[in-house]
């Protein structure tokens, strides 16, 4: 299913363990570091409807101030949406509002995901303020209501116990299982954690989840990269800023990508091939299809 993530801004106050900001930040640059509200609005111009619109990306969404207003245009245009945020940088208006929107667009709310701060400490950014309990208590509220197709909460723990600071609200979340994204997470900042470890494929690979290479991630200068694994920046699909949905796709800028994902060696030269996420395939025994 094809689907556009929204990176809000670049360098994530909350600075989660299993999220390597640091490397994103440092290749980034000094672009532009939140999406402004003109931008993403271009942005979303150019996104054919039937393409979801993930507020996730590479940043919590609330910590860009505009995120609620973003939320509004989407909805207001008619996309399907999926948010998975730590609510942090959300005041108790946008709450209000954000719920209320929910509410009035609930059949195009694919995905409602809180991730809470854990025991482990792996959210380093993350305070307890009474706002933000408020706050959560009120999303776990309306979650729990069964108005949402999809409402689910998680943490990054494996335990899945919630920070000391939450524990007397009584909320019991599965245990969290995590990976590098593709080799990007600095092993060394999640220590003895479980964790799968960045594997190496020596045949093809496909995406499972994105058969035409279409699950990205949008950064606030317009920039589109692979997808959620991307934060090393290796795999520039476009940008629509300047350039049209279809048009970014025609531009080779996966072609490299694609011929490696083809061949049946290892190379550093696709991230899908240390991604845990890649399906293998080979050639059948007939040559009519992969298997
Ligand atoms: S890196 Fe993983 S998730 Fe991303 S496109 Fe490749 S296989 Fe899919």
């Amino acid at each position: 299913m094809p689907t556009l993530e929204i990176t809000a801004m670049i360098g994530c106050p909350l600075k989660c363990t299993f999220c390597p900001q640091d490397k994103l930040r440092g290749l980034y640059g000094k672009n532009t570091k939140y999406f402004t509200l003109e931008n993403f609005q271009t942005v979303i111009s150019k996104v054919p409807k039937h393409v979801r619109i993930d507020f996730s990306g590479m940043a919590e969404p609330w910590a860009n101030p505009n995120a609620t207003k973003m939320l509004r245009h989407v909805l207001e245009q008619g996309f399907n949406v999926a948010i998975y945020t730590t609510l942090y940088g959300m005041s108790a208006e946008n709450r209000a509002e954000v719920i209320s929107l929910l509410q009035t667009h609930v059949a195009q709310v694919e995905v409602l995901n809180l991730h809470l701060p854990d025991a482990k400490g792996n959210m380093l950014g993350w305070r307890h303020s009474q706002e933000y309990e408020q706050n959560l208590t009120a999303f776990v509220q309306f979650g729990l209501s069964g108005a949402l197709r999809r409402f689910e909460a998680m943490t990054m723990d494996s335990s899945g116990e919630v920070h000391p600071d939450l524990q007397h609200l009584g909320i019991k979340l599965g245990s969290f299982y995590g990976h590098t994204r593709a080799g990007n997470v600095e092993e060394q900042k999640i220590g003895e954690q479980a964790h799968c470890a960045t594997p190496e494929h020596h045949s093809a690979v496909v995406c499972p989840f994105a058969r035409f290479y279409d699950n990205n991630v949008c950064l606030p200068n317009g920039d589109v990269y692979l997808c959620c694994m991307d934060y090393g920046l290796q795999h520039k699909v476009g940008n629509l800023l300047t350039q049209g949905y279809y048009e970014m796709f025609a531009s080779g800028g996966l072609s490299a990508l694609q011929a490696e994902n083809m061949q049946p060696r290892f190379s550093k030269e696709s991230l899908c091939k240390t991604c845990d996420r890649a399906t293998l395939v080979k050639v059948g025994d007939s040559h009519l299809m992969w298997t």
